[in-house]
């Protein structure tokens, strides 16, 4: 229920146990959600009964994650399935009725605080939609989201409240993480987080990388993830993945011109900066949240080196990469993915490798990207039916500078 923990810091499992043998020798017998069921059991503990666990499970992921594949070496896992059509649905939707589960005896209102870049917000909006005893404020950078994305923020009702917010996703975290730490909000109002600081996101996001390895044919050859990256928290989701004894062989961390993670691993320095606007815009991002969590995970930079490796691309690279695709393969791809796929050819090209299971994350649905994606194309796409509702709806968001005060006087106002 806490974002942060008092100290200001992240929380992180004290232990991550390997699954048992038995688990993956018959894991093509396993549903998504099963396999979820044995992912998340180790860290609920005895928390939540097991009945529970399975009832939220099942109902937060109700939607499968397909690894469609491209050729003998590539594919694609396409993690869009859910309601808002983007990865964020599968942490949103369980962290909600997590949170609805240990609330269902208590009479005060939680207040959650989410900063977005664009999909995390929808995904939090449609999770805890209706939701008693919880409202939730969306904080989102104003014109720095899709047209798409942003009627997908702003046009819900009920306990979700649109802040529209004068700056950049960075300004947005910083005011969200400005409240958690501010003494006075905290003593009139219960607060939590749904961005991916939260460590019940990032159990579900486990989920689907056990799932894509269920799905590979042939198990024996190695395996390398490339993940569209930018607060990462899909990075550690899978890094815990491995953790339970899941065979991976290398993570790759594909991030667009805000490379700060990429220089990370490169030179193992930690340089954050403002972050600049780019195609892929849920990975615009310059000071990644959880790098923290992906430190606290090895010792050394070396020891990191062995698990993850990283590389950048730009927009016009993107946007190549998504004709070639098209043209190729005759396979629709988002900007995200398309940076993703760029970085694990680079990898395998530098590397010379030749024969493997690279599987790309598909992070988002193209159409969330209409725009991009028809430009590069020429082509028209239809939007699935979820977005078509939201765009035909009314926007409605509530303004306010970047300055922590406006917002702290906007908060305590709701009280
Ligand atoms: C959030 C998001 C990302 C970045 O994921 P992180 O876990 O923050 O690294 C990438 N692609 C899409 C479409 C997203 O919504």
């Amino acid at each position: 229920m806490k974002g942060l923990s008092p100290d200001g810091g992240l929380f992180m499992p004290e232990l991550i146990q390997q699954l048992n043998d038995s688990f993956f020798n018959s894991i093509s017998k396993y549903s998504i959600q099963e396999i979820g069921i044995e992912a998340a059991k180790q860290f609920v503990a005895d928390e939540i009964p097991k009945s529970e666990l399975k009832r939220i499970v099942d109902n937060a992921i109700n939607f499968d994650a397909p690894l469609v594949e491209l050729d003998d070496n590539i594919s694609i896992l396409e993690l869009f399935h859910g309601p808002t059509l983007a990865f964020k649905d599968f942490g949103a939707r369980f962290m909600a009725r997590t949170m609805s589960y240990f609330l269902r005896n208590s009479e005060v209102e939680v207040n959650i605080l989410v900063a977005t870049s664009g999909d995390t917000g929808s995904a939090v909006a449609s999770g805890f939609y209706g939701v008693e005893g919880i409202n939730v404020y969306l904080l989102y950078p104003s014109g720095k989201v899709s047209e798409i994305q942003e009627k997908q923020l702003t046009t819900f009702d009920k306990n979700i409240t649109a802040l529209e917010i004068d700056g950049t996703f960075d300004d947005c975290q910083r005011l969200v993480k400005a409240a958690f730490v501010d003494n006075e909000i905290n003593s009139e109002m219960k607060l939590s987080s749904a961005n991916s600081i939260n460590i019940a996101r990032l159990i579900p996001q486990s989920f689907y990388y056990f799932n894509a390895y269920k799905q590979i044919k042939d198990k024996s050859k190695d395996i390398y993830f490339s993940i569209p990256s930018g607060n990462l928290g899909n990075m550690t989701a899978g890094l815990m993945a491995k953790k339970m004894g899941l065979p991976i062989t290398k993570f790759i961390g594909a991030t667009n011109s805000n490379s700060i993670f990429t220089e990370f691993i490169k030179s193992g320095e930690y340089s954050p900066r403002p972050s600049i606007e780019t195609l892929s815009n849920a990975m615009d991002v310059g000071a990644p949240s959880n790098l923290a969590r992906i430190q606290s995970l090895y010792n050394e930079h070396s020891i990191i080196l062995k698990d993850i490796s990283s590389n950048t691309h730009n927009d016009s690279q993107t946007i190549e990469k998504i004709k070639e695709i098209s043209k190729k393969y005759n396979y629709i791809i988002d900007p995200h993915g398309a940076v993703g796929l760029l970085a694990l050819e680079q990898f395998v090209n530098e590397n010379v490798i030749k024969d493997y299971n690279g599987i790309v994350l598909e992070t988002a649905h193209p159409a969330k990207f209409k725009g991009t994606v028809e430009n590069a194309l020429n082509i028209e796409i239809e939007l699935p039916d979820e977005l078509k509702k939201s765009v035909d709806k009314e926007k409605q968001s509530i303004i306010l500078s970047s300055s922590f005060s406006d917002f702290k006087s906007y908060l305590l106002q709701k009280i």
